[in-house]
């Protein structure tokens, strides 16, 4: 792998991160992205623009994306400008949740022009692709995951997730699906004991040294909805984006989502009343409203 040459696509929160570690690690890099408020700072630290991702896969070898939904994936690796379509590049691998299917639908088409095209979604948010410390689940043919280890372990710690396409996007929308589904809990139970007239403070240190404890208690209420900065750091949006496809795939393959599908509609309502925008931690200011209390700092 090395020497060559790496193109990126989707240079957003995540992939402007994702792709300047790159280049720290010494990577000749072709980047495109619609907007050119996120390729002009990659441009600047050396990376080469590309007009298309078409372009991107004619000058690189290897091209990494990662993007916001199914329909952008699916437009940039098989769209009329897209990866499939130039020339050089042989390797797909993309970051960004959207599901099995999608991935299943790429990685097909790839297969069926003598290329491959594996999934890779990432956890660990804009911290972690910073700093390099994602997980990054994979699925596609382990030969291909092998040789392309190196280069993800740039951007975080690999977990081989198996052969079939979209095992890796399965395993991030259950990860995601209890993300958010901890929030929401952690929201009302947190809105209790305050109503109570319990410090949330107190109530998370307690929680997180006993069995309720969760990536909310431990990460979300102390970092961003105790000190009412709800800046954790990943959109109602994209969180309303994940739990919509797992409780959709989970349905289609006849798995019952009870709980998933109330989280779901909970982000929903975040969603309409804070604004997709907003951040996802809001889903605890709506119910602090419903219960007429406000979890704040003692
Ligand atoms: P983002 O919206 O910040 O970035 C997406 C980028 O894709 C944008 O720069 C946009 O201009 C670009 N884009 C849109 N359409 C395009 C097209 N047709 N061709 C090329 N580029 C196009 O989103 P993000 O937060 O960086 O997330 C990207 C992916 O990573 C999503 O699938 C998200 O679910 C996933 N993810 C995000 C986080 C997070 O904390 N933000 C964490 C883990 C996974």
């Amino acid at each position: 792998m090395a020497g060559e040459v790496l193109g990126f696509v989707g240079l957003g929160q995540m992939g402007s991160r994702m792709a300047a570690r790159l280049i720290d690690a010494g990577h000749a890099l072709v980047v495109f992205d619609p907007v050119e408020a996120a390729v002009a700072p990659l441009v600047a630290r050396g990376a080469r623009r590309a007009a298309s991702p078409a372009e991107v896969a004619d000058l690189a070898d290897i091209v990494l994306a990662s993007l916001p939904t199914p329909d952008v994936v699916r437009a940039v690796g098989l769209g009329p400008d897209g990866v499939l379509s130039g020339q050089r590049a042989r390797r797909f691998v993309d970051f960004s949740t959207t599901g099995p299917r999608v991935a299943q639908q790429v990685a097909a088409a790839f297969e069926e022009r003598g290329r491959t095209s594996i999934d890779a979604p990432v956890s660990g948010g804009i911290t972690g692709a910073e700093k390099g410390t994602l997980a990054i689940m994979v699925s596609g043919p382990r030969a291909e995951y092998e040789a392309l280890e190196p280069v993800l372990r740039v951007m975080g710690k690999p977990f081989f997730c198996g052969e079939k396409a979209g095992q890796a996007q399965v395993l991030k929308l259950c990860n995601n699906l209890l993300a958010a589904a901890a929030l929401v809990a952690s929201s009302e139970a947190i809105a209790m004991g305050v109503k109570a007239g319990l410090d949330p403070s107190l109530i998370c240190e307690v929680i997180n040294s006993s069995s309720g404890r969760n990536s909310a208690t431990q990460d979300k209420f102390p970092r961003a909805v105790i000190p009412r900065s709800f800046d954790f750091g990943f959109t109602t949006a994209l969180s309303l984006k994940d739990v919509g496809l797992c409780v959709d795939e989970a349905g289609a393959m006849g798995v019952p989502m009870v709980v998933g599908s109330a989280v779901r509609q909970m982000l929903a309502v975040t969603s309409a009343t804070f604004g997709p925008g907003s951040d996802f931690t809001n889903v605890a200011r709506l119910v602090e409203g419903w219960a007429g209390v406000e979890i704040g700092g003692a």
